[in-house]
């Protein structure tokens, strides 16, 4: 059975000191336990060596949080997929909501940055969601259908194991007011079979679906046992080294 796999998202937060007493502190917590797991962390780019550092010769990897497509060239501000690597990044968070609700960015250049992830053979993390308004407006398929074609387009079917997708209803990110259980099952089987159509029953199989939006250690077991959930991103509740850690053993304790 795949492993399942926890991602700490930090998102703009912490100084280069802060960074490395969080990595520090959950590589001490996790030590050899949750063997289940794939643990990685997403810290700013600021703090990517320090963290990568803390984290030498232990099993957490290390994610960036954004990525330019181009590889180089003058794009002030920017960072390709190959510097990410150099880095010593093994994943990337590509779409994620904040970057297309205040940066702007489209289905169109999340593909573009997942085609950029896989051909410098980092595993980009695709994160897909709908707004309240969508939800409420009957669009949620339509728009996961839209951000999954628009990012995947150009995907050859034999990378498809190369690559993750995160649920993360908008609604629900950073918000305190989790999917249940029941919207995750629906949207993760959804997802999945939207997968299949694209690449194939067994090529899909090979793609986790991560569940991401208010995780937290008192409801990470419920949302851990739902089927179809092969880990999750967590934003606010992975600045704290302990929170981290009991959602990384809620979702090790997942049977099947
Ligand atoms: C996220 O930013 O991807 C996220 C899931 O945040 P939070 O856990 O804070 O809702």
């Amino acid at each position: 059975m795949a492993k399942r796999t926890v991602i700490a998202n930090w998102k703009m937060h912490g100084s280069r000191a802060e960074a490395r007493a969080l990595a520090r502190g959950v590589r001490r917590l996790l030590n050899n336990r949750f063997a289940a797991v794939e643990v990685v962390l997403a810290p700013p780019l600021t703090s990517l060596e320090v963290v990568r550092q803390a984290v030498e010769g232990s099993r957490l990897l290390l994610c960036a949080q954004n990525l330019h497509w181009q590889p180089q060239g003058a794009f002030t501000g920017e960072v390709g997929a190959d510097m990410l690597r150099d880095a010593g990044c093994s994943h990337v968070i590509v779409g994620h909501s904040e970057r297309r609700r205040l940066f702007g960015e489209t289905n169109a250049e999340s593909g573009r940055k997942v085609a950029a992830a896989l051909d410098a053979s980092l595993k980009p993390v695709l994160c897909i969601g709908e707004t309240l308004e969508q939800r409420g407006g009957g669009r949620t398929w339509r728009t996961l259908s839209a951000q999954l074609s628009g990012a995947l387009k150009s995907v050859p079917k034999s990378v498809s194991g190369s690559l993750a997708v995160a649920y993360e209803p908008v609604w629900a990110i950073g918000t305190g007011k989790n999917a249940t259980p029941t919207q995750v099952m629906e949207a993760h089987g959804w997802i999945r079979r939207a997968l299949k159509r694209r690449f194939g029953p067994s090529e899909a199989a090979r793609i986790p679906i991560l569940y991401g939006g208010s995780v937290n250690p008192a409801n990470a077991p419920d949302l851990a046992r739902v089927p179809e959930v092969d880990g999750t991103l967590v934003g606010g509740a992975s600045l704290e080294h302990r929170s981290f850690a009991a959602i990384v053993g809620a979702f090790s304790e997942r049977e099947g």
